[in-house]
């Protein structure tokens, strides 16, 4: 199951409209699990590696992802072609990842973009490498395209993904 925890206020109505979008992209439970405190100490720009290690308070079972939503600013990440910004993070093949929806209005406005970054960083932790197929939400994030494109999978990502949900599950 994907849990959904909200680090700053959302609209009920978009966030159930949110996880209709995660489940339909991965056809796995998923649900808005309500909010946590973003632990003291951390500040905008958020180093999304750091209120991974440090949110208390998630309540998840094996196999639960657990997908944080905030409206703060992250970090940007160094690239050896410069700085990117960055949408989300998450740690490979591991429990946790976050998402930002700064830089819309509210997620509303911005569900189509901040969905794709969620059904990616959602990849990583089924372990799902990066896809060259621009269409697919496992293209790379950081391309001037990617926002842009649907929240979904390309067959042989969405094909992996339904494997490693199911070897999970076993
Ligand atoms: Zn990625
Ligand atoms: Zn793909």
């Amino acid at each position: 199951m994907i849990r959904v925890v909200t680090l700053d206020p959302y609209d009920d109505k978009v966030m159930a409209k949110f996880s209709r979008t995660l489940y339909t992209a991965f056809g796995v439970g998923s649900e808005n699990s309500g909010s946590v405190e973003l632990p003291a100490g951390l500040s905008e720009p958020l180093d999304a590696e750091k209120v991974l290690e440090q949110v208390k308070g998630v309540r998840a079972y094996k196999d639960d992802k657990v997908l944080f939503l905030t409206s703060r600013k992250l970090k940007e990440r160094q690239l050896p072609s410069g700085t990117a910004p960055t949408h989300g993070f998450a740690r490979f093949g591991k429990d946790r990842a976050i998402i930002s929806t700064h830089g819309h209005k509210d997620l509303e406005a911005g569900l189509k973009a901040v969905s794709r970054h969620a059904l990616h960083q959602l990849g990583h932790l089924w372990e799902l490498h990066h896809c060259l197929d621009p269409r697919c939400s496992m293209y790379p994030p950081w391309t001037p395209s990617f926002a842009a494109g649907e929240a979904s999978f390309c067959t042989f990502c969405r094909e992996k993904s339904e494997q490693k949900i199911r070897l999970a599950k076993s």
